[in-house]
């Protein structure tokens, strides 16, 4: 997608820090971390959003889960992270394609505001 951010960074077009790549996903540092730990973890395959995801993306979304727990471990915060994706601009989704956010290296709060 030309105007996309994330297409942008996964192409090397836009620089950013990515920790992670392979075939399918690329992991990479948030701008604005919530988080001492604060990654990205994007498909390579642009898709607007969890609910854009069809059947056939059934596979990669297990794959980002499982990328989630290799870069955390990678990161050190593997004893307590949070995975989460913003669906929709009342959940606070403000990238349209599909991400989710691993947080870690502090406590978390629960219920998410
Ligand atoms: P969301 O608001 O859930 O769609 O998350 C989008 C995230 O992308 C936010 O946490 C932003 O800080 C992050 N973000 C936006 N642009 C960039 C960028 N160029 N590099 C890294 N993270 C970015």
């Amino acid at each position: 997608m030309a105007d996309c951010i994330f297409c942008k960074i996964i192409a090397r077009q836009v620089p950013s820090e990515i920790i992670y790549e392979d075939d399918l996903t690329v992991a990479f540092k948030d701008v604005n971390p919530q988080a001492p730990t604060h990654l990205l973890i994007v498909p390579k395959k642009h898709i607007a959003g969890l609910s854009a995801c069809g059947a056939d993306d059934t596979a990669l979304l297990g794959h980002m889960q499982m990328v989630a727990v290799a870069v955390a471990e990678k990161a050190g915060v593997a004893s307590g992270y949070r995975l989460v994706t913003n669906n929709g601009r009342a959940a606070g989704q403000s990238v349209d394609h599909l991400h989710y956010h691993l947080l870690g290296g502090r406590c978390m709060q629960w219920p998410p505001g």
